[in-house]
């Protein structure tokens, strides 16, 4: 077993990141508990910015990915924006002092009272995803005597090669405008007077391991752009290339770096090719390799051709493998069970569903007992807020490790009897 990224690791026979011990942590906070270092958001998160450092461009977090307030607050605090998904995202970034105009507010079912309140608080666009919304977009802010600031999501159809969950930017896929829809859009746009179209955003999907549908997609955004400029009454401020960049789940993923990211979007969209702003909307790429799930064996059924480890936590807290059949590589926090016999073994949860399954006829340590700790890893990104109560489950706790020290930046629900 390997351990595929450098945030945890081994140090004298336990688990630990930045000299905190998963058996301490365990210990003081009890499990299940996410545990996030500090250094892992930081990262990646400093890596990108630099690479776009040439250019005019604002990175907006994909927060639906981890919405915990200090990890907001953390992200905010090095210059980050938000891509947010509802009102409810909203309200988390206003509170975490993000600035409004470093706010995007993507999603294809915005209600009118998300709108009224998004445009009050006077967020920097709209990712506007159907005629309807835009129609929608329009009265509320005629209501309001404003204007509302817009950025059209072209679907550009193509294939990200990622889990059809999460592709997105497929014609098929319900999120974004085609082509056609876009040129219907500006060519009624009179009929709007209180929109005014400032960019073009795109997002094709999540998990997306190569650069070439990235390629793809800048190419056709740029091929659009040149088309829809002069159908506009003022040129556009920006371009928002959406998330989408892809972490390593297990050793055999080799997923581009961000450095090579950031030379594609020079590439389509440097000083030369582009005069106006670059949004990115990153998720994952933060979060994903900044956190794992810790987790207690409650009981081993013995099996004839395998074992089954039961652990105390389940899909409510972790549903990606029961979503989208996803892999994470799992871990003992004491070093020492890495050398016994491995033996086929089923490590689940105790939700009653047969999906409640995070890894299915893995070669796992036979020497695991009832009582010993594992950690479930790369849990940062759609981890805790995904996590619900399904079964009547509290939600776990959450522990951000920074600079030797731990805290409990969510505590656990509790049960009052
Ligand atoms: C989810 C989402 C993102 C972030 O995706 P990642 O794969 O986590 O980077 C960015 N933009 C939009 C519009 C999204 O829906």
């Amino acid at each position: 077993m390997t351990i595929p990224f450098q945030f945890f690791n081994y140090k004298k026979g336990h688990l630990e990141s930045d000299g905190i011990s998963m058996e301490q942590i365990a210990h003081q906070v009890g499990t299940p508990t996410y545990v996030y270092s500090e250094r892992g958001f930081l990262e990646p998160f400093l890596e990108l910015k630099k690479g776009l450092n040439p250019i005019d461009h604002q990175i907006c977090f994909a927060m639906k990915s981890n919405s915990n307030p200090s990890i907001l607050k953390l992200l905010k605090k090095a210059g980050s924006g938000m891509d947010i998904v509802s009102g409810g995202e909203l309200e988390l970034a206003l509170r975490a002092g993000v600035a409004p105009s470093q706010i995007v507010y993507s999603g294809v079912g915005k209600s009118a009272d998300e709108m009224r309140r998004a445009l009050k608080a006077g967020i920097y666009a709209f990712n506007v995803e159907s005629q309807p919304e835009l129609n929608l977009l329009n009265q509320v802010a005629l209501d309001l005597k404003s204007k509302a600031p817009v950025s059209l999501r072209f679907n550009p159809d193509v294939n990200p090669k990622t889990h059809p969950y999460i592709s997105t930017g497929l014609k098929k896929n319900k999120f974004g405008l085609e082509r056609r829809e876009i040129f219907s859009i500006l060519e009624n746009l009179k009929k709007l007077p209180a929109i005014e179209i400032w960019g073009v955003s795109i997002h094709i999907g999540s998990q997306i391991l190569s650069l070439k549908p990235f390629d793809e997609a800048f190419q056709k955004l740029s091929e659009l752009v040149v088309k829809i400029t002069p159908l506009l009454p003022m040129p556009l401020r920006f371009l928002d290339l959406g998330g989408g960049l892809g972490i390593r789940y297990c050793s055999s993923e080799k997923p581009f770096s961000i450095q090579s990211y950031c030379e594609k979007v020079l590439k389509y969209f440097g000083p030369k090719q582009w005069s106006g702003r670059i949004l990115v909307e990153p998720g994952r790429i933060i979060t994903g390799n900044a956190g794992i799930l810790v987790t207690r064996v409650l009981y081993r059924k013995k099996r004839r051709n395998k074992d089954i480890l039961i652990v105390d936590a389940g899909m409510n807290d972790l549903m990606r493998p029961a979503l989208y059949g996803s892999y994470h590589e799992i871990v003992p926090v004491q070093q020492n069970a890495t050398r016994s016999r491995l033996r086929k073994t089923d490590i689940v949860g105790p939700v009653c569903e047969s999906s409640d399954c995070f890894a299915e006829g893995y070669r796992f340590p036979e020497s695991i007992k009832e009582g010993d700790l594992l950690a479930i890893l790369s849990a940062g990104a759609y981890g805790f807020s995904m996590s619900g109560n399904y079964n009547a489950r509290p939600r776990c706790a959450e522990v951000l490790v920074a600079d030797h020290q731990f805290k409990v930046i969510r505590r656990r629900e509790v049960i009052r009897y």
